[in-house]
């Protein structure tokens, strides 16, 4: 690029100087500029480096207030989480493009933070991690810790999570290194004991000791199309630096070891009221520090690796009801497209709609129970429907829910039972 020619006999073509006045002089093809215009240039846009993540990607102009909004549409209640984790991915992304500009900011360096979502079942917590990958516009995988394990044993190698963050980017390696990764079940692959020694817990810790490789950013050899890696075969490499990891576990029991801590009774046995517990427990939650992870059984480093906690509580009754109807693809939105597609309006009265959050909070799944108990009343009408000629709309009520009984046919011009 530097003329080969003698700089005196040439002008830059920014500023006019002539070569003989400027220590030296790049060229392309018919222009030239010299050394002074290039540090006024790297100077602009150095100052122009505080908006330069903002510029960069379609994501990055997503504040935290709007990462929350989208996340509302989707994930009833969990505010606190939905906060944490607008803030934590807006950080997380803000790191990810100014490590990639072009310029070094100064020496300062930002550490990932990964997070840890901590809630009982059927919450939200998949949910969260989905629908931001989905808000931001990234890849996204989900692995289960519990079929993890070291490598050369048998089950999945940790580096299986991403080959599907591969595979979920089209094997755009750019884009699956900077995607999200949702572990599940972190909880299940805690120790069985805080001292290491006798009671150690090997297979835990080993998978522990290998998300923490990746989930801390090092450059792991994949196998393209997953499955055991073997001598012959080509790996690509992937560099785990700016993937952003969130783990869920419900942690059970750890309101015990956050209780005995901050030295409140811990939940009683003996309680009737079951949501007094469920609020009591949620509470306790609200207080995790990594310590207690610690003592539950993760390892340390692990910890150390996961230092933004977000709690979400147990789903209360007016929640599980909003859950069925309020967001963008709430189960009985999807219900009712799915019956106008068959020329039919499908309603669900609010009897109805009480009686089936009251038999998912039965099942103690969370909100993970309304899909199944839906389709389980649904199943005789949409089995029929096809075949019932010139109905306009079906009104599922409390007795169909309860005692099984047939829905209420409207057809198109007087009503049957
Ligand atoms: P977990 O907390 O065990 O990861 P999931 O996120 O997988 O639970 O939730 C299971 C299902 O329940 C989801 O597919 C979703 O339909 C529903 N669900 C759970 N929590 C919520 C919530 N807070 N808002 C909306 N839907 C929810």
């Amino acid at each position: 690029m530097t003329d080969s020619r003698e700089p005196r006999s040439v002008k830059c073509s920014f500023c006019g100087r002539d070569g003989s006045e400027v220590t030296s002089m790049v060229a392309g093809p018919d222009v030239y500029i010299c050394d002074i215009c290039i540090k006024t240039s790297v100077d602009i846009l150095k100052n122009n480096i505080s908006n330069y993540p903002k510029k960069e990607t379609s994501h990055s102009s997503l504040t935290p207030d709007l990462i929350k909004k989208s996340l509302d549409e989707y994930v009833v209640d969990q505010h606190l989480a939905k906060k944490i984790l607008a803030v934590a991915v807006y950080n997380h992304y803000k790191r990810v493009n100014a490590s990639n500009s072009l310029f070094e900011m100064d020496d300062v360096e930002i550490e990932k933070s990964n997070i840890l979502l901590m809630g009982p079942t059927g919450v939200g917590k998949t949910l969260l991690a989905q629908t931001l990958a989905r808000i931001l516009d990234v890849p996204f995988a989900i692995a289960d810790a519990t079929t993890l394990t070291e490598a050369g044993y048998v089950g999945d190698d940790v580096e299986t999570v991403l080959v599907r963050l591969l595979q979920a980017a089209d094997y755009n390696l750019d884009k699956a290194q900077r995607g999200i990764v949702y572990i599940d079940e972190i909880d299940k692959i805690a120790r069985k004991s805080e001292s290491a020694s006798i009671t150690r817990d090997v297979s835990g810790e080993g998978v522990q000791q290998a998300l923490l490789k990746i989930l801390e950013g090092t450059v792991a050899g994949v196998p393209p199309r997953g499955g055991r890696k073997h001598p012959e075969q080509s790996l690509i490499n992937v560099n785990t630096k700016n993937i952003l990891f969130i783990c869920g576990g419900a942690f059970d029991g750890i309101d015990n070891i956050i209780a005995s801590r901050i030295n409140r009774n811990p939940i009683g046995f003996d309680t009737h009221v079951q949501n007094a517990t469920e609020i009591e427990r949620d509470n306790l939650m609200h207080n995790a520090l990594p310590e207690d992870l610690v003592k539950y059984g993760l390892i340390p480093e692990l910890v150390g690796r996961l230092p933004i906690i977000a709690p979400l509580a147990s789903l209360n009754e007016k929640a599980m009801k909003n859950i069925l109807t309020e967001p963008k693809n709430a189960l009985v939105k999807q219900y009712k497209k799915l019956f106008s597609l068959e020329g039919a309006e499908l309603e669900f009265d609010q009897a109805a709609l009480d009686e089936i959050v009251k038999k998912a909070i039965e099942r103690k799944t969370g909100a993970r129970a309304l899909r199944s108990i839906v389709e389980g009343i649904l199943l005789d009408i949409m089995y029929e429907i096809p075949t019932k000629e010139n109905i306009d709309k079906c009104l599922v009520t409390k007795d169909v829910v309860s005692n099984k009984e047939k829905p209420i046919y409207i057809e198109s011009d007087r009503k049957t039972a």
